[in-house]
């Protein structure tokens, strides 16, 4: 059973020295639960908070163990009755190849009903992240301005789409051409701009004439600064990610500005709300229903980026955390 495990903590962004590739014996037979083939490998963003030390949102991974992930497995052996081999199940088994589980936190997953790597992102918890933050935080109304960042990811996809679908103007910010022409001609956004260009900000401006009414933060950084002063009275701010700042080792130079943004969330009456998407899971049979129905009706698209091999998890994973990722991030562990 080859895993990859996390080898030492990183001091600012990862390297590759903080994976190491480990193989492992493990009994294919357990006398209780299910033993599982990894098909596929989610790589989200979080990630990088459970490699350091202190739990944030969700637990930190000891140095030595197993890199904690999203994965859609076949189940090859079952001693739960809910369970049989030859199903497909979403759950969080780790970056390996195999692996036990309880049957806790286990979805079966109809391989008719959509592709079965789709529980890892429109269908899954990059999908959920967005409709629930949208809907709950954001409240978008028809004829309104949402701007989101990441916008060709997994969860900036999805938000603008959704958005759009609710009447939404949308306007998409991605890192370089491919992206924004992407955001525009394949998913329909009203505008796609490259945070990388030199007058981002005068851009920005530009595509958002009337304001902005929902910012949905996935990045943080030099997005937020260039956002900030178009913000309208009563914005919602879903406050999803800041992946921007997760390698930050201290607060940034410069002053304090804190009192300030609290200052103006007053006087421009603001909605600001942190949100996980742990926080909705009453929501998930809803979510579902609707998003697995847009999809059916060819209403919403998604992109995958698929690297082959759970040996190149490492790479590809701070690959992500630099934009290197176009769509989804999924490593293709084995075929069934
Ligand atoms: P993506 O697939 O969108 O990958 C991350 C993207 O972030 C990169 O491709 C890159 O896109 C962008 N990015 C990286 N660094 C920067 C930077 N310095 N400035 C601007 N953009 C940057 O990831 P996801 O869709 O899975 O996640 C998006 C966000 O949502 C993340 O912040 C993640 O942590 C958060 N999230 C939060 C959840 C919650 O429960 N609160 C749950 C799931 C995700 P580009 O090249 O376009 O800049």
């Amino acid at each position: 059973n080859r895993q990859i495990l996390l080898a030492s903590r990183p001091f600012g962004e990862p390297t590759p020295e903080n994976f190491r590739l480990a193989t492992t014996d493990i009994p294919d037979r357990p006398v209780q639960g299910l033993f599982l083939k990894t098909l596929w490998l989610s790589l989200d963003p979080y990630m990088r908070g459970i490699m350091d030390e202190g739990d944030s949102y969700t637990p930190a991974v000891d140095v030595g163990g197993v890199m904690d992930g999203g994965t859609v497995s076949l189940v090859l052996s079952s001693r739960e009755p809910d369970f049989a081999p030859g199903d497909f199940v979403v759950g969080y088994t780790g970056w390996q190849e195999y692996a036990h589980a309880s049957g806790e936190g286990l979805r079966k997953l109809d391989p008719k009903a959509a592709p079965i790597s789709t529980a890892l992102g429109l269908l899954g918890m990059p999908g959920m992240t967005a409709y629930t933050g949208l809907l709950n935080i954001g409240q978008p109304k028809p004829g309104e301005t949402l701007v989101v960042a990441a916008a060709s990811g997994a969860v900036g996809s999805a938000v603008g789409q959704i958005a759009r679908l609710k009447g939404c103007r949308v306007v998409g910010i991605a890192g370089g051409p491919e992206k924004t022409r992407f955001v525009v001609d394949e998913l329909g956004f009203d505008a796609g701009l490259d945070h990388r260009a030199a007058d981002f900000p005068a851009r920005l401006e530009a595509a958002c004439p009337k304001g902005i009414d929902i910012y949905f933060e996935n990045v943080g950084g030099h997005v937020w600064d260039a956002v900030y002063p178009l913000l309208n009275n009563f914005t919602r701010i879903p406050v999803c990610g800041q992946i921007a700042n997760y390698s930050d080792t201290g607060l940034p130079p410069g002053p304090d500005r804190t009192l300030a943004l609290i200052g103006t969330i007053l006087v421009k009456r603001w909605r600001m709300q942190g949100f996980i998407v742990t926080d909705f899971a009453d929501q998930t049979d809803e979510f579902l229903r609707e998003v697995g129905g847009w999809l059916r009706q060819g209403k919403l698209k998604y992109k995958e980026d698929v690297v082959v091999g759970l040996e190149n998890a490492p790479a590809a994973f701070i690959g992500q955390l630099k934009g290197r990722n176009f769509g989804k991030l999924l490593i293709k562990v084995a075929d069934a």
